[in-house]
């Protein structure tokens, strides 16, 4: 089966095809670009699965018949700020804003905390269209804490400030290869690796959600 990837975020789709290479390599994902870009999709949904949904239905309309499809809706959730900027981190600075000032807000709502209320974690919802309609769900997490300031210069996002569970540097000092296998991302896709070794062979024209 060919599975095409919704996002139009290069950083994303880098990491997603550098996974799957390493967690099942018989796994391969088009691009977007190669049925004609990602459509635009109002990510306004109030979760991670319906944005991921919105997203991968999007595609869903451009892939060629039999082809699957594979959206992510990602994000952080900070617990002093009770679960912000979640749902809305790409754009918790405002619509288009940079990652530095998603950055530089957080910082600034976190101020004066101290490093033990810093908890935190990043979380992917990984939806799965099949060809026929039906759709499930994969869900990662990553926990860690929030740094008082970035440091490093790899990955994307909010990487420079968030310092995973048991490691003592960003996500951004990390070697792509190890944040790529304790992320939220391996995890949500190493569920849907799993789930397609076991079940990948059987179509259904049905409509289904199930969480995994
Ligand atoms: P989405 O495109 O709506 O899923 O936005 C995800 C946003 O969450 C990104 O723009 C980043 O700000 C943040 N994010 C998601 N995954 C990561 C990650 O792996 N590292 C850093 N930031 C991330």
């Amino acid at each position: 089966m060919r599975f095409f990837l919704a996002t139009g975020n290069r950083h994303k789709l880098e990491e997603v095809v550098a996974i799957l290479s390493t967690v099942s390599p018989e796994i391969r994902v088009e691009c977007a670009d190669a049925v004609g870009g990602m459509p635009p999709v109002e990510e306004g949904a109030a979760s991670f699965v319906d944005n991921a949904r919105l997203k991968a239905r999007a595609l869903a309309q451009r892939v060629p018949e039999g082809a699957a499809v594979i959206a992510d809706d990602s994000g952080l959730c900070v617990d002093f700020l009770d679960g912000e900027p979640g749902v809305c981190s790409s754009r918790y600075a405002g619509a288009g804003a940079s990652d530095e000032a998603n950055i530089c807000l957080l910082l600034e709502r976190l101020e004066g905390v101290p490093l033990e209320k810093r908890t935190a974690h990043f979380r992917c919802v990984i939806v799965l269209l099949e060809p026929g309609g039906r759709e499930r769900v994969f869900d990662g997490r990553c926990h860690g804490r929030i740094a008082a300031k970035p440091s490093g210069r790899g990955g994307f996002g909010y990487d420079p400030i968030f310092v995973p569970s048991d490691h003592d540097v960003s996500f951004a000092q990390l070697p792509a290869a190890r944040k790529n296998c304790i992320s939220h991302r391996a995890a949500a896709l190493r569920k849907l690796a799993e789930w397609l070794a076991i079940f990948g062979r059987s179509v259904s024209s049905d409509r289904d959600l199930g969480s995994h």
